[in-house]
C-alpha cells in the first residue's frame, strides 16, 4: 500500500471525525445478548425499524435461554416488521441454543467464536465486537462502507472482506473503531448512494469519484 493512500485514509477518518462527532451505533441495547439479535434482525432492515421492533420482544425474552425456548411462530411474529422473519427467527433459535449449549449462555468475545453462530457473519461479529465488548478487531463493511470505500479509492475490491482487509492496511489502529460508525453516518448523511451530495461533502478534494466526475 502506498503511502498516498495511508495518508488520504488518515485525513479522510480526521475530517468525518470533525464532521460526525457523535457517531455511533445506533442500534439500542443493554447487553451483548441484544445487541446480538438487534444486529440478526437488522440485515436488510434499518435500524431504525429494529430500535422500534426490539422493546417489545426484550421486556419479554432478552436471554440465550429465554430465546431458545421462545415458540417460532411466537418469535417470527414478533420480529415481523425487520423483514425476512422465517430465517431470522430461525436464526435466532438456532443462535440462541448454541450459546446455551456451547458458550454457557453467553456471548463469546472473539471474532472466530462469533462467526460460529447461526446468522452471525463476519459484519454482524465486528459490530459485536466492537459495540459489545469495546474490542474493535475488524471493520464492518455494510453497503454505505463498501460505497464510499470504493468511490474513495480506498480500495477497488468489491467483496466486503477484500475491502476490509484493504482498509485494515491502511489505517492507523487507532482510527479502526472510528471508522466502523464513521462509515455508516456518512453514507445516510451525504455519500447516499443515489444523488452523493458532493458539493457539501468535506472529503470532495480526496475522492477519486468526485474528482473523475467533475
Ligand atoms: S465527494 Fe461525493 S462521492 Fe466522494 S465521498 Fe463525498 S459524497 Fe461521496
Amino acid at each position: 500500500m502506498s503511502k498516498l493512500l495511508e495518508d488520504n485514509a488518515t485525513k479522510i477518518i480526521e475530517i468525518l471525525k470533525k464532521t460526525y462527532p457523535d457517531a455511533q451505533c445506533s442500534l439500542n441495547f443493554k447487553n451483548p445478548f441484544e445487541l446480538l439479535v438487534a444486529v440478526v434482525l437488522s440485515a436488510q432492515c434499518t435500524d431504525e425499524r429494529v430500535n422500534k421492533t426490539t422493546p417489545a420482544i426484550f421486556e419479554k425474552y432478552n436471554t440465550p435461554l429465554a430465546f431458545s425456548k421462545i415458540d417460532i411462530h411466537e418469535l417470527e411474529q414478533l420480529i415481523h416488521p425487520c423483514g425476512f422473519y422465517h430465517t431470522k427467527a430461525k436464526n435466532l433459535k438456532a443462535c440462541a441454543q448454541k450459546l446455551v449449549d456451547d458458550f454457557n449462555g453467553e456471548v463469546p468475545k472473539t471474532m472466530e467464536e462469533l462467526t460460529s453462530l447461526p446468522g452471525v457473519g463476519r459484519k454482524s461479529a465486528n459490530v459485536i465486537m466492537l459495540n459489545a465488548f469495546n474490542n474493535p478487531v475488524g471493520i464492518a463493511i455494510d453497503t454505505h462502507a463498501k460505497r464510499i470505500c470504493n468511490r474513495l479509492g480506498l480500495s477497488k475490491e468489491t467483496e466486503p472482506l477484500k475491502i476490509e482487509k484493504d482498509l485494515l492496511k491502511i489505517l492507523k489502529k487507532e482510527y479502526i473503531k472510528d471508522a466502523n460508525h464513521l462509515l455508516v453516518y456518512h453514507g445516510r448523511n451525504l455519500c447516499t448512494a443515489r444523488n452523493p451530495k458532493c458539493i457539501d461533502c468535506p472529503l470532495n478534494k480526496l475522492c477519486t469519484y468526485y474528482q473523475k466526475s467533475k
